[in-house]
């Protein structure tokens, strides 16, 4: 018998980290400006190639990458940014953290931005599109694209959950202007923390560069802008976000593993997809056509759960089976439910949105689960909807 599966432990860091690492510690090499061709200077190099972009900036985290590229865009005080409604706490902090406000939009039942909502909200008073593609669900970016372009609204990605997804085959992430991603332990890539944007405008890379803290002429190190670099230098503030050299030593050997790290992801949740879509009660919402997902979880609705009881017993039973769910808006200060962002002042009325948070299921699939493993989580979540809906229906209740 297959125990429950342990979704949470990370994977080990390939050994090849082992010998850089030790050669840094031995060395005392960690800040990245030290010397030319340090180890964050090769991660950009190799990260902007894997991406197909023109620069790649290494910092502490994917937030301070979204925080770093509105300040990049010089947006006023007070600029207006159109996010989704569904997304991480981090993400309508940092537009705050910017001085910008965060305008939200409703998301579908299948998590992604509701197109209707968002063409209502996107008019000139917009500096700013944020999509966050949450939990690398794609939301549709030919219209996005075409309705920003429309009105010369730049977008950044959050691209955070979705290292590794195509929309026509094109990466996600080099959509926008700036593309952002993280290597928190929870993301394809672990470093325990760190971020990095992607950009083919030297302008927005050298604004970036610098806050990100490329003092005095630091800039140097990076290459290619030297023109753009002249012209910011000393005239932006140095929020020193930058990552350090133990970083991306654990980051680099993993580049190599995202291929095929995305490619086991994939095939592991569409398996278990088609486990939980043969349930009456639980429905995993499809990609949409050009999209494909690179994911490490599984997002599904509970399909006529009328009460939130219901869905609390759903989850009880589950865990009974063995197997954690997370129903979004369900948990306390759950930090993807826009009601808890009490920072942003009193909760927007966004129904759409809140009905999904309070049905949708979140579980995680990291790529090394077994097919044995991947069997007791359909099963133990297919039989969970069965232990609450099954018996309401034998009984008429
Ligand atoms: C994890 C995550 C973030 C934040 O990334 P950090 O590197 O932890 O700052 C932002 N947006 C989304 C969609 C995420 O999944």
């Amino acid at each position: 018998m297959t125990l429950a599966p342990n979704v949470y432990d990370a994977e080990p860091i390939p050994e090849a980290a082992r010998a850089e690492i030790e050669r840094l510690l031995s060395s005392g090499d960690l800040f990245r400006y030290t010397n030319e061709g340090s180890p964050v200077q090769q991660l950009e190099a190799e990260f902007a190639e894997l991406m197909g972009s023109r620069y790649a900036l290494a910092v502490s985290s994917c937030s301070a990458a979204l925080f770093l590229s509105l300040k990049a865009l010089d947006l006023p005080r007070g600029a207006r940014v159109l996010i989704p409604a569904f997304t991480f706490a981090a993400v309508p902090s940092a537009v705050v953290h910017a001085d910008c406000v965060p305008v939200l939009c409703e998301v579908g039942a299948n998590y992604r931005i509701d197109l209707e909502d968002f063409a209502a909200r996107i008019d000139d008073n917009i500096a700013c599109v944020l999509i966050s593609h949450m939990r690398g669900h794609t939301s549709d970016m030919d219209a996005i694209m075409a309705a920003c372009d429309a009105r010369g609204i730049p977008v950044i990605e959050d691209a955070a959950h979705s290292l590794g997804t195509l929309w026509h085959g094109r990466k996600i992430g080099t959509i926008g202007k700036i593309g952002c991603f993280s290597f928190q332990s929870y993301k394809l890539v672990n470093a325990g923390e760190g971020g990095i944007l992607v950009t083919d405008d030297p302008e927005l890379a050298a604004r970036a560069t610098i806050m990100s803290g490329a003092y005095e002429h630091n800039w140097k190190k990076h290459g290619g802008l030297q023109n753009s670099f002249a012209r910011w230098q000393n005239r932006l503030p140095l929020y020193n976000m930058r990552l350090q050299n133990l970083s991306a030593a654990v980051i680099r050997p993993q580049l190599p593993l995202v291929a095929e790290r995305v490619e086991k992801g994939r095939a592991n949740h569409d398996h278990v997809a088609e486990l939980l879509n043969a349930s009456l009660w639980l429905s995993v919402p499809p990609a949409l056509p050009p999209e494909e997902r690179a994911p490490d979880s599984i997002q599904f609705n509970l399909v006529g759960f009328e009460t939130d009881a219901e869905a609390r017993a759903f989850q009880e039973a589950a865990k009974a089976r063995g197997v954690s769910v997370q129903v979004f808006g369900l948990s306390q200060d759950n930090a993807r439910a826009f009601w808890n962002w009490q920072f942003l002042g009193t909760a927007p009325d966004l129904p759409q949105t809140r009905a999904m948070l309070m049905r949708a299921c979140d579980v995680r699939l990291p790529v090394r689960l077994t097919p044995a493993e991947l069997a007791f989580i359909a099963a133990a979540l297919t039989g969970a909807a069965e232990d609450v809906k099954g018996q309401a229906r034998a009984y008429g209740t």
